[in-house]
């Protein structure tokens, strides 16, 4: 029996991973995996969705998942309705409505079969659409707020917990997939991809030792490891933030692994783990 660990680190570039020559991310192989238009938002892959495709096969839109929220359908029509009020009115509404202890925007959640309800003992570790960390959704509401040295502090604590768990879970040893995730990458893209490098740099290196970390524990429990991102990392052209590129990237330590497309995971998953090891040998001899 083989045994994956998913590495899902949020907007990972492949070209910056080329760039500076980061080899903990490279595994023994590594691409791209094209992103196809549908989904896409606003002219770009957008995460839910994409996340969505890698863990289910299916086109998100089928599965009712269109955003990072879920919003009843009086929302979506008042929305609509509104469309032409300033977006600090609709924020003001959101707030408003949570105060009144209405939760109207609630993460979105993916109804139908997973890759964790194909693979039998399977671990989701911080995974969208699955079960992300409440300290997870405290980014966007701190970015919100304006609030960005907090929300990259926050992302960072959220990935040393995601690395923490899923190399506890590595030892634990019976687990045949565990899938982990985090968008400290991101995080500090969006906010500072062109105007402070350096803190790109920094998460990046950030992200190498913990993966570095990790793929010690692996080795020694015979775990298989597949790096995975969304989409990747660009300038978004106003001098100071970034913008998603069209295509994600994977990497892995298995040899006759590739990927060019998130449909194509939960397939070559399940045959991962479903492939038998060649014996070795002395198995074999103490059978004779
Ligand atoms: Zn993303």
């Amino acid at each position: 029996m083989r045994k994956v660990v998913i590495v899902g680190i949020d907007a990972l570039e492949y070209e910056y991973v080329v760039k500076h020559n980061l080899k903990p991310l490279m595994l023994s192989k590594y691409g791209v995996v094209s992103i196809p238009p549908e989904l896409y938002h606003d002219g770009v892959p957008y995460t839910p969705l994409v996340w969505t495709a890698y863990l289910t096969g299916r086109n998100p839109r089928d599965l009712g998942i269109h955003h990072i929220y879920e919003e009843p359908r009086w929302v979506v029509l008042l929305k609509k309705a509104i469309r032409i009020t300033p977006l600090r009115l609709i924020r003001g509404k959101k707030k408003l409505l949570k105060r009144l202890g209405i939760n109207v925007f609630k993460p979105y959640m993916i109804r139908g079969t997973t890759i964790f309800d194909v693979v039998k003992d399977s671990l989701p570790i911080n995974v969208p659409g699955v079960n992300l960390s409440s300290e997870f959704y405290m980014i966007p509401e701190m970015i919100d707020k304006g609030l960005f040295d907090e929300a990259v502090k926050i992302a960072y604590s959220v990935a040393d917990g995601v690395f923490a768990q899923t190399i506890r879970a590595v030892k634990a040893g019976h687990y045949r997939l565990i899938f982990s995730y985090n968008n400290l990458l991101d995080i500090v893209g969006h906010l500072y991809w062109v105007k402070r490098p350096k803190l790109v740099l920094n998460a990046y290196m950030h992200t190498c030792r913990r993966v570095s970390r990790l793929l010690v524990s692996c080795r020694r429990r015979g775990y298989d490891v597949i790096i995975l991102s969304d989409h990747g990392m660009t300038d978004s052209g106003d001098g100071v933030t970034g913008t998603h590129t069209k295509y994600g990237y994977w990497a892995s330590t298995i040899h006759d692994f590739s990927l060019s497309s998130p449909y194509e995971l939960i397939k070559k998953v399940v045959g991962i783990v479903e492939k038998e090891d060649n014996p070795p040998v002395g198995v074999l001899q103490e059978g004779t």
